[in-house]
């Protein structure tokens, strides 16, 4: 389903250009505009959901099933030596464009223009802590 004033929509009906790098029935991978490192990927579903939040586990599917084989290209023609994954869900978390995509950011070593910095990513939860907010999540969680 398109959605009025979407830009990855726009994208998929054509009326955007953009340097396709895969699609299917499912999904569509391009080159993200703004190249954070060569080869710099977005994969989007076909069917339009806002983000993670709206996404229905059928779409998530079938999205993140190509991304293996995306990667792996990307690998293979480039070989960069690493690869991360990222998915940007609201405006505070740095989502810019509300249809749902996975970036695919290979990494070719210190100083290629990416970076994510978890200044708090330390060990001051204790276990018992770590127990409790798993468990706040996981009451939550729909079986
Ligand atoms: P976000 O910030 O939402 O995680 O990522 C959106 C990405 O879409 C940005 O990295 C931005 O460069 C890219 N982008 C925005 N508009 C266009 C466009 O018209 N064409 C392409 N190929 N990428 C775009
Ligand atoms: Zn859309």
């Amino acid at each position: 389903m398109s959605h009025n004033d979407c830009i990855f929509c726009k994208i998929l009906d054509g009326e955007i250009p953009s340097a396709k790098v895969y699609e299917d029935d499912h999904v569509y991978a391009f080159l993200d505009i703004s190249q954070v490192t060569k080869g710099h990927t977005l994969i989007i579903p076909k069917t339009h959901t806002k983000n993670i939040y709206e996404t229905p586990p059928e779409v998530a599917k079938e999205l993140f099933a190509r991304v293996p084989k995306i990667a792996g290209a990307i690998k293979e023609v480039y070989q960069p030596i690493g690869m991360n994954l990222l998915n940007n869900n609201e405006e505070p978390a740095d989502q810019s464009v509300f249809h749902l995509h996975i970036h695919l950011i290979p990494r070719y070593g210190d100083g290629d223009g990416f970076s994510s910095n978890w200044t708090t990513h330390t060990n001051d939860y204790s276990s018992e802590d770590l127990q409790q907010i798993a468990k706040d999540i996981n009451s939550t969680i729909d079986s």
